[in-house]
């Protein structure tokens, strides 16, 4: 009898690849706590008051005091699950890979195709002059960060509560899911818009949603549920892809 993991392997390698949606269960063994959990960033600062861009416009200064505690994921390296991603990619077997992460961690292990629904804090935007500076530069100012050129309070280019996802990642993902005959669904319930209708746009159409989650959550959808954490599960899975 064949182990989920070889199933796993085995439907990858006869669709001839596959792609990932990934969200904050796989940067937790890099230790980026899950904004949501119960002791997360939105336990301790409400959405409403901190994490919408109206909030933002109205009171920079007060919105950053949540921003600076999101500002260590540009110290967080990459687990051995985002490295095995990148390895699946450099083996021509992972096509991309959309994520609801701002941790920016999958390009950190080389992946180069990402979708970031969410966007990312590894750059920040003037919203007045439209100015861009990357992260570093951010970190050597003094908080919350000003524009040098016209002064206003910037912003990082991550996706508020109340902002759309980027057209650009909405078509790109659109192109994505239409052509995907594997999806692999890690560190994520789905329970978010529009992360959510993916797993099942991929299954009416006839493909095959592998789920890696440490708690399961898409027994309906999921046609292989590999339940371990997600760093050890895809080193394994990977070993399976290239054996
Ligand atoms: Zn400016």
């Amino acid at each position: 009898m064949k182990l989920d993991i070889e199933k796993a392997a085995d439907l990858i390698r006869n669709a001839g690849g596959a792609i990932a949606l990934t969200g904050a269960g796989v940067s937790t063994e890099s230790g980026i706590p899950d904004f949501r959990s119960r002791n997360g960033l939105w336990s301790r600062f409400d959405p409403m008051e901190y994490g919408t861009y109206e909030a933002f416009r109205r009171d920079p200064h007060k919105v950053w005091d949540m921003l600076a505690e999101l500002l260590f994921v540009a110290d967080a390296v990459p687990n051995e699950g985002h490295l095995a991603m990148a390895r699946m990619e450099e083996a021509g077997l992972l096509q991309a890979i959309i994520t609801q992460n701002i941790d920016g961690l999958h390009q950190k292990a080389g992946s180069t195709n990402v979708v970031e629904f969410h966007g990312s804090m590894a750059s920040f935007s003037c919203p007045s002059c439209e100015a861009r500076y990357s992260m570093a530069e951010v970190r050597r100012l003094h908080l919350p960060p000003h524009c040098f050129t016209c002064g206003a309070v910037l912003k990082p280019n991550i996706v508020f509560f109340d902002e759309v996802i980027p057209p650009y990642a909405i078509a790109r993902t659109e192109q994505l899911v239409g052509s995907a005959r594997v999806l692999i669904v890690a560190g994520t319930s789905c329970r978010v818009v529009p992360a959510s209708s993916i797993p099942g746009l991929v299954k009416q159409q006839g493909g095959r949603v592998i789920e890696i989650n440490t708690e399961p959550a898409l027994a309906h959808l999921a046609d292989i549920t590999l339940g371990g954490g997600f760093a050890a599960t895809m080193t394994a899975l990977l070993e399976k892809l290239l054996e």
